[in-house]
């Protein structure tokens, strides 16, 4: 049986979702712009899983923009607040060292064309000073770009202290809540957010679908160029299974939120205070065990010295145990992760990164498996290579 424990990379589809797809492709598979009936159909299908949505972020309809996943979504609303940014003369864009490469490399496109983007420093656990982004923030500022949870280290940014701030401030605030959607709770007016990013496969819906929140009041700049789907937001024939099965999903993962939340929690605590009996020289990356400093309750990062993270990685798959170096993205990349560099760590340090994300599928029995199999792995590992 494998045991998996890479839920952030991405999730098993949901039953409720696979079922709310199926019944999608077999009943409403009219083009939700289709003036007859089965266009008609399927377009009350959309409008209705946009209302879901939309309420379940404390949204309204109106504000939310389906797409094809967190990517797009990062991607345009980035570009979407530069180039409004843009035409104010603004070109200052201020986001963090932490963030996933759907900001990183958007923002780093935007630096060769003549944006001056700045990267906010983190704490050594992981978090984001709201003063220092209150000092940071200039009169040419377009944008603030701060994820939401990190998908590395798991810790949740002080997000409606920042969206009041960039409110107050008059400034465009943009977060990739990619990985907090459904983990953690979540609201646009609370948060105080004009562009919030989501993608379905990361709380058991399927992969390639996502959305994106604009605030009602911003004007409409469709990124891709076509038909007028998604009030011009948003050009292409609308994916009606895919969204279908993601409003599903999204609706069980927050039904089920706080509980799930607890054992996650409780599995975390027992995996980070196990290992760190168990394997000298090992460091938990964000909010310590039981600690109360916001932060995913399924997601540990370990950083374990003198090994190679990938190794360990490629070890524990050996014995049926699907688990990840850092970010999935970032997966066989010959360089140590910034993620974990941000945090001060040397890149001795960063190369050994451990990231066990859980899930609603895990189990007691997985916990204890991952807590034997990973300490004489570990002492392998290390263990100098002697030659004949
Ligand atoms: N942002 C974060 C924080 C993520 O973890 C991911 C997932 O890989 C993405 C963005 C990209 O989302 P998607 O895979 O839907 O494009």
């Amino acid at each position: 049986m494998l045991i998996y424990v890479d839920h952030a990379a991405t999730t098993p589809l949901r039953p409720c979702a696979q079922e709310a797809m199926l019944h999608a492709i077999r009943h409403w598979w009219g083009n939700p712009s289709s003036l007859h009936r089965a266009g008609r159909e399927a377009h009350e299908a959309l409008e209705s899983a946009r209302a879901r949505l939309a309420s379940l972020l404390g949204a309204h309809p109106r504000e939310v923009v389906f797409t094809s996943g967190g990517t797009e979504s990062d991607n345009t609303a980035i570009r979407m607040a530069a180039a409004l940014g843009a035409l104010a003369g603004k070109r200052h864009i201020l986001t963090t060292a932490i963030e996933h490469h759907a900001v990183r490399h958007t923002v780093e496109a935007l630096a060769e064309e003549g944006f001056d983007i700045e990267y906010l420093p983190v704490s050594a656990d992981g978090y984001v000073s709201v003063d220092r982004v209150a000092e940071a923030i200039r009169p040419d500022t377009a944008l603030v770009s701060v994820m939401y949870a990190s998908n590395e280290i798991g810790t949740i940014q002080p997000m409606a202290a920042l969206g009041a701030l960039c409110r107050a401030r008059s400034v465009l605030f943009h977060t990739d809540a990619v990985q907090a959607v459904g983990h953690t709770s979540v609201d646009v007016q609370r948060d105080g957010v004009d562009f919030l990013a989501l993608s379905a496969h990361k709380f058991g819906g399927p992969r390639g679908v996502g959305a994106l929140y604009i605030r009602a009041g911003l004007p409409v700049m469709p990124r891709m160029r076509g038909g007028a789907q998604e009030a011009g937001r948003r050009a292409g024939t609308e994916n009606l299974p895919a969204i279908v099965g993601m409003v599903a999903a999204l609706e069980e993962a927050v039904a089920s939120m706080d509980e799930t939340a607890a054992r996650l929690e409780s599995w975390r605590n027992a995996l980070a205070e196990g290992l760190r009996a168990t394997v000298p020289q090992i460091t938990v990356n964000g909010a310590p065990p039981r600690s109360a400093a916001p932060h995913l309750p399924g997601l540990l990062s370990l950083s374990i010295e003198g090994i190679d993270g990938e190794a360990l990685v490629y070890r524990l798959d050996a014995e049926g145990m699907a688990a990840s170096a850092g970010s999935a993205c970032a997966a066989g990349s010959p360089d140590p992760s910034p993620v974990l560099l941000a945090l001060g760590q040397t890149p001795q340090q960063a190369f050994g990164g451990l990231r066990l994300s859980l899930g609603e599928g895990n189990t007691d029995e997985d916990i204890a498996r991952l807590l034997a199999a990973i300490p004489p792995l570990v002492a392998d590992l290390r263990r100098p290579l002697v030659h004949m």
